[in-house]
């Protein structure tokens, strides 16, 4: 295949590209960076959310060689800094149709551009999960949000509630309660399933109170939410149910990959992560790739999305020079 290589090709709409990576949180990044050190000239289209989930997180107090901690939003910025300085082609846009039936590989973006690329590097991540009840969708922007980094600012001197028992939810619990008067975590199982650290750190704030066993089951108010439904103890004997007064309701409870859209032709689990070959990035297709949440329903870390990331980069290389012999 003849390459012009982050030029645009006769056809104004049409580019021919050896490595296109889609997305641009931590494995996005790493990948763009290793594989424009390897003179590969990647383009990286940086999705629906600039930087990824990292920029509504606080702040990163465990990526290593950060003592001090960092906020996501900077260590997003220097990511993209230093792929750029590299010679990265950094782009607004977000897939919307692809055909991965043949090679080269078929990438529409934002519903006009086509991208045709001997390897791809999916690195979309993960999005929020919402409960699924009724109302929930309608109070989206009035009052529910999926992000205590981006909408707790709304709520200082307020109360708030929060569900799920992980380490966002401690994490965004934690950050809600040095804005809100008083924040509500509330956790469907007698425990949480935070890492110690965070456990130790919301147990111990005087702002939080946890209500164990307790699962929300709807939520009400005029205009705006004014409060939840709430059920302890569902089914037994000392099931309970409570009407809690609140201003804001966040959601914490895990997220689902972003993989949509590759799934005709990438292999995915039951829960839609990609599948990618043991201890690799790659998926059932030769020259595609996955790195990050997107196939990673274990750690979702930015330090291991960042490692996959380069791993990815280091198997496109290898993959081009297998091409060419
Ligand atoms: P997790 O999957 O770890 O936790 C989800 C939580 O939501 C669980 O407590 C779960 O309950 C609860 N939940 C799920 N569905 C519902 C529901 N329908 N109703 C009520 N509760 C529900 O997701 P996280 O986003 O917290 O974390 C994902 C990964 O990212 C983890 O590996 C975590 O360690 C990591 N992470 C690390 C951070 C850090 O180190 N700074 C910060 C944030 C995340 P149950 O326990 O009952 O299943």
């Amino acid at each position: 295949m003849k390459h012009n290589t982050n030029n645009k090709s006769s056809l104004q709409d049409e580019e021919q590209v050896k490595c296109l990576i889609i997305g641009s949180g931590p494995a996005g990044y790493s990948s763009a960076i290793y594989t424009a050190r390897a003179s590969l000239s990647p383009i990286l289209y940086e999705g629906t959310q600039s930087g990824g989930q990292l920029t509504t997180t606080f702040e990163i107090e465990n990526f290593p060689g950060y003592p001090d901690a960092i906020t996501g939003i900077k260590m997003m910025e220097n990511f993209k800094k230093q792929a750029q300085k590299f010679g990265t082609d950094v782009r607004k846009g977000t897939v919307t149709a692809c055909d991965l039936s043949r090679q080269p590989y078929k990438v529409v973006i934002d519903n006009k551009q086509t991208i045709e690329t001997d390897t791809l590097v999916i690195c979309t991540g993960a999005t929020a999960k919402y409960l699924g009840l009724s109302d929930e969708q309608k109070y989206i922007g009035r009052g529910v949000s999926a992000c205590a980094v981006c909408d707790g600012f709304f709520y200082r001197k307020k109360i708030v509630a929060i569900v799920g028992g992980g380490d966002s939810a401690c994490e965004e619990a934690l950050y809600l309660a040095s804005i809100a008067n008083k924040v509500y975590l509330i956790v469907r199982k007698n425990h949480l399933r935070a890492s110690q650290i965070m456990q130790t750190r919301v147990l111990s704030n005087t702002k939080i109170e946890v209500y164990f066993n307790t699962n929300v089951i709807g939520l009400f108010g005029e205009e705006f939410v004014e409060g939840i439904h709430l059920i302890k103890y569902r089914g037994e004997a000392n099931e309970e149910k409570i009407d809690m007064t609140i201003d804001g309701f966040f959601l914490a409870i895990g997220r689902k990959p972003n993989s949509e859209i590759f799934r005709t032709y990438i292999s995915t689990d039951s829960n839609g992560y990609i599948k990618t070959q043991h201890g690799t990035t790659k998926t059932n297709l030769p020259g595609v790739f996955a790195a990050g949440d997107v196939s990673d329903p274990n750690y979702q870390q930015a330090i291991t999305a960042a490692g996959a990331g380069c791993m990815a980069a280091i198997e496109v290389e290898r993959y081009l020079n297998e091409m060419k012999h």
